[in-house]
C-alpha cells in the first residue's frame, strides 16, 4: 500500500515518467546476496540453501547460492567471486572457520557485511552477526539421551560401557557440541558409572575430521576390536546423523544388532531423512533436530534488517568470542528426537511426510 500511494504521489506531482510509476508498484529490486553453503555432504545444508533463497526471493533480492564441497580453497574463490560480483550481503556457512580472515577483510573493503550461518567464523573483527542454534544444548541433548536410555541417573546401577565421538575440529561448532554432551557425562565418567574402554576422551582423540561417516567407522571398528572382544558396548555419542550411520554399519559388521548382543544407545543430529527411518527401526536411538526453516528466517531477516537501516534481531550478546570480538548472535533451541516423539515432532510440525519416514 505505502508503495502504491507513493507511485499515485509521484504521478500526481508530475514529475515522474510513466516508467517511474511502473517501477514505483513493482517489487522492490534490492541487489544479490551471496550464501555460500559449506557442502551437500550432509542434506541440510542443500535445505538451508533453498530456505534462504526462497525468503530472499520474496523480499526482492536476488540470490547466488554457492556449495564448497568442504574444500576451504573452493569456498575462499567462490566468496572472491561474489565479492568482485558485488553482492549486497554475505552469509556464509564455512567450511574451515579459522580461513576466511582474509577474504571477510575484502568483503568489509567493500562495505559488504558478512554474517556467519549456523558455523561461527573465527579470527575476524569483519563479522557483522551470527545466527545459529544453541549448539551446546544440542551436545547437552545428545548426552542427556545417553544417561536416559542407559538409566544412568538411577542411582546404584552396573557401570555401562561408552565411547565418544566428535566433529571436525576446523568446525568450531564440533567443540561446542562435545562441551556441551561432556558437561553432562563427566560426572558419570568421574564416579565410574560410565566406562570409556578406549580411553580416547579428549577432544582431539574423538575428533572426526570433515564430519566423515566413513572415518569414523573406521575409528568404531578399531576400538570395538581392541577393547570389546567380550565386553558390550553400551553407548555411543555420535556428533550428527552421518557419523551415527558410519557407526552403525561398523557395530553391525562386528555383529551388534540381534538379541543376544544389542544395538548401544546411539546419538546423532540433524533429523536426516535416513537416521530417522533408522530412529523408527530401532537402530538409533536419538537425533537432534534443527529446523533449518526458522534458520533461514532469521539470516535472511538479519541480512533485511542490515540492509534496509534496521536492527538485527539478537538474543546473546556474550556467548559467541571468536578471537576477536564477540559477535552478536541469535540463537534457536534445539529440539531432542527419538522414538517416542519424532512423529509428532517431524510429521506433524511438517518437516517429513509419514509416508517418507515409514517408506
Ligand atoms: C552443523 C551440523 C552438521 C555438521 C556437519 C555442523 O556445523 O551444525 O548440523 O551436522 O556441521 O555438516
Amino acid at each position: 500500500a505505502a508503495l502504491a500511494a507513493s507511485a499515485v504521489s509521484a504521478a500526481a506531482g508530475c514529475a515522474s515518467t510513466a516508467d517511474d510509476v511502473v517501477n514505483a508498484v513493482k517489487p522492490p529490486d534490492r541487489g544479490t546476496v551471496g550464501i555460500s553453503m559449506p557442502t551437500k555432504k550432509q542434506t541440510r545444508w542443500i535445505a538451508d540453501g533453498e530456505n534462504m533463497v526462497k525468503q530472499f526471493t520474496l523480499l526482492g533480492y536476488k540470490t547466488t547460492l554457492e556449495f564448497s564441497e568442504d574444500s576451504v580453497q573452493d569456498q575462499v574463490t567462490k566468496l572472491d567471486g561474489m565479492i568482485g560480483a558485488g553482492v549486497k550481503a554475505l552469509l556464509i556457512g564455512a567450511v574451515d572457520g579459522s580461513a576466511l580472515t582474509q577474504v571477510l577483510a575484502k568483503a568489509a573493503a567493500a562495505k559488504i557485511p558478512t554474517i556467519a550461518y549456523d558455523r561461527l567464523i573465527r579470527d575476524t573483527g569483519d563479522l557483522s552477526y551470527y545466527a545459529t542454534f544453541d549448539n551446546f544444548k544440542v551436545g547437552v541433548l545428545q548426552a542427556n539421551a545417553i544417561v536416559d536410555f542407559l538409566g544412568l541417573a538411577t542411582p546404584g546401577g552396573r557401570p555401562v560401557t561408552v565411547e565418544i565421538f566428535a566433529g571436525s575440529p576446523d568446525d568450531n561448532n564440533a567443540t561446542v557440541f562435545y562441551n556441551g554432551a561432556m558437561s553432562v557425562l563427566r560426572p558419570y565418567i568421574a564416579a565410574g558409572r560410565l566406562l570409556v574402554r578406549s580411553g580416547e576422551t579428549t577432544f582431539d582423540q574423538v575428533a572426526t575430521k570433515g564430519w566423515d561417516g566413513a572415518k569414523a567407522k573406521t575409528r568404531m571398528a578399531r576400538i570395538l576390536a581392541a577393547g570389546y572382544p567380550t565386553v558390550v558396548l553400551d553407548g555411543v555419542l555420535a556428533p550428527n546423523d552421518g557419523i551415527a550411520r558410519g557407526i552403525l554399519e561398523a557395530l553391525t559388521e562386528a555383529g551388534y544388532g540381534t538379541p543376544a548382543k544389542k544395538l548401544p544407545v546411539l546419538t546423532g543430529q540433524d533429523a536426516e531423512l535416513e537416521s530417522v527411518k533408522l530412529i523408527a527401526k530401532g537402530q538409533q536411538t536419538q537425533t537432534v533436530y534443527k529446523d533449518t526453516r526458522e534458520l533461514a528466517k532469521v539470516a535472511v531477516q538479519m541480512t533485511n534488517a542490515l540492509l534496509t537501516g534496521g536492527e538485527p534481531r539478537i538474543n546473546d550478546t556474550t556467548q559467541y568470542n571468536n578471537g576477536v570480538k564477540t559477535v552478536p548472535t541469535f540463537l534457536l533451541q534445539p529440539v531432542n528426537v527419538d522414538k517416542n516423539n519424532y512423529r509428532r515432532v517431524l510429521v506433524d510440525g511438517g518437516y517429513y511426510k509419514a509416508a517418507e519416514i515409514d517408506g
